[in-house]
């Protein structure tokens, strides 16, 4: 079965929405196959977003994803992936369609509510990134 990664951001986290979020998920037909809570540190930040290193905004983004704790889940089922990206709706919540959890929680490009792996092979590294086999069920 496929798995793909979640993170409910700081932003997110801060407006307490993470269970509407997370219900959004199951709603869809995903299943929770772990989750967390957790304070990013700058260094985990950088190394999960380390493909963006020489972007203009990875200042921005990790000083974003340690300013608060975040929520990491496992998600799990038939194009999970896909579907999970569906669910997010696009980057920039002003361009995100009606409906999406970017239009109705994020605020900005950068506090845009969640992430979500964008192919199967970056999901299974940064699920590893994350978790261990056994956490993950
Ligand atoms: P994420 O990887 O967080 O799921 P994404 O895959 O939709 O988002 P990416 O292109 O991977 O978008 O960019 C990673 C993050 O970097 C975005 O979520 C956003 O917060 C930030 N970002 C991307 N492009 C820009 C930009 N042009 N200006 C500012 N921040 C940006
Ligand atoms: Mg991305």
């Amino acid at each position: 079965m496929e798995q793909t990664l979640s993170i409910i951001k700081p932003d997110a986290v801060a407006k307490n929405v993470v269970g509407q979020i997370l219900a959004r998920f199951e709603a869809a037909g995903l299943r929770i196959a772990t989750t967390t809570k957790m304070q990013l540190s700058q260094a985990d930040a950088e190394a999960f977003y380390a493909v963006h290193a020489a972007r203009p905004f990875f200042k921005d983004l990790v000083e974003f994803m340690i300013s608060g704790p975040v929520v990491v889940t496992v998600l799990e089922g038939e194009n999970a992936m896909a579907i999970n990206r569906d669910l997010m709706g696009a980057t920039n919540p002003a361009e995100a369609a009606p409906g999406t959890i970017r239009a109705d929680f994020a605020d900005s490009i950068d506090a845009n509510a969640v992430h979500g792996s964008d192919s199967v092979e970056n999901a299974s590294n940064e699920i590893n990134f994350f978790f261990a086999q056994r956490e993950i069920y």
